[in-house]
């Protein structure tokens, strides 16, 4: 299932994302070799629709064409299949960020190709990992990291400003990676955005360039630990139209990283129906009374939290969830 390659594949710099399955035939683990010898490890395509990893390494690679890397470089490019069809993932198959070593999917093919993809690059003592994905919500760029330690933290205080600290869902690629290097992941807005690209490739071109990561941490960072991610229940309707069960407050979208009180609506329920937001912590504990309590049928947050990755787009939500409830932290 897995293609791994010591040289660039010839037409890789100049394809589109859809003609990945074409031109690669499968996932595919790419070593270029630089001067320094650990590898940064670059992800990407974990998720078929989120395509601006994917145009930055390429642009990253024409910008150091026909001079030496000034670090080695494994790139892991990963639902080909799903890029091909513009889709997060197919319905056939897992989601290919929630299957690295770490989860509780049950064993399959990609949990083996992405249990040996995490160890070829343990092998290789990889300097840093990063994975790239965009959100389908409107959000600013930001970096997540599943590990507090000061070198992911610098490493994804690179990127920006804002930092979110995760610790669930698991199986994805950062937090299996990050038991053996620095690893953050960076939510560059929605795909197809061309500033989404240009940052993103800076960034990797910064972090190629670092030749060592510092303990102190990068001042002026708002950091976020997600508490709760909110799903929507299968039996339920979705829309917003009359007569669906729940029928989402669009103007959320806007307000991802914002702090919302208590109060705050988040959808309203066709009336006399039972259906409800559900919220999960990270032990995958049932809260959905700690955060949310229907008033006049409609669903209200209970206390203050912050928003993140709220999204209106019906397949993003049932695919994974509507969003996450966060809260700021200090550290150091
Ligand atoms: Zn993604």
């Amino acid at each position: 299932m897995l293609n791994e390659t010591d040289i660039l594949p010839d037409g890789l710099l100049e394809a589109d994302a859809t003609d990945l399955l074409e031109l690669l035939g499968s996932p595919t683990l790419i070593h270029l070799q630089g001067k320094r010898p650990e590898p940064l490890f670059i992800s990407t395509l974990l998720h078929g629709n989120e395509t601006t990893g994917f145009y930055a390494i390429q642009q990253l690679l024409r910008d150091n064409q026909n001079k030496a890397l000034p670090r080695s470089v494994s790139i892991f490019i990963g639902n080909v299949e799903a890029a091909a069809a513009g889709q997060r993932r197919l319905e056939h198959q897992p989601d290919y960020n929630r299957i690295w070593p770490g989860t509780h999917h049950d064993d399959c093919a990609e949990t083996d190709m992405m249990r040996t993809v995490s160890n070829i690059m343990y092998k290789r003592n990889p300097f840093a990992s990063i994975d790239i994905h965009n959100n389908t919500g409107l959000n600013p760029h930001y970096a997540c990291v599943n590990i507090l330690n000061s070198h992911c933290i610098q490493l994804a205080g690179m990127f920006g400003s804002t930092v979110v600290y995760f610790t669930s869902p698991r199986g994805v690629q950062s937090a299996a990676f990050s038991d053996f290097c620095p690893a953050v992941v960076l939510e560059c807005g929605q795909s197809g955005q061309a500033d989404g690209v240009s940052h993103s490739t800076r960034y990797l071109q910064a972090v190629l360039n670092t030749e060592k990561l510092h303990s102190e941490h990068p001042v002026h960072l708002r950091l976020f630990h997600t508490d709760a991610r909110v799903t929507v229940p299968e039996i339920y309707s979705l829309g917003s139209y009359d007569g669906a069960d729940i029928r989402l407050n669009q103007e959320l979208e806007n307000m991802n990283f914002d702090q919302l009180g208590t109060g705050s609506v988040f959808a309203t329920v066709k009336a006399d129906s039972d259906a409800r937001l559900v919220v999960t912590n990270e032990s995958n504990e049932n809260v959905t009374d700690e955060f949310f309590e229907v008033e006049d049928s409609k669903i209200v947050l209970r206390k203050n939290a912050t928003l993140s990755m709220f999204t209106t787009n019906e397949k993003a939500i049932r695919q994974d969830c509507l969003c996450y409830l966060m809260e700021q932290i200090h550290i150091g």
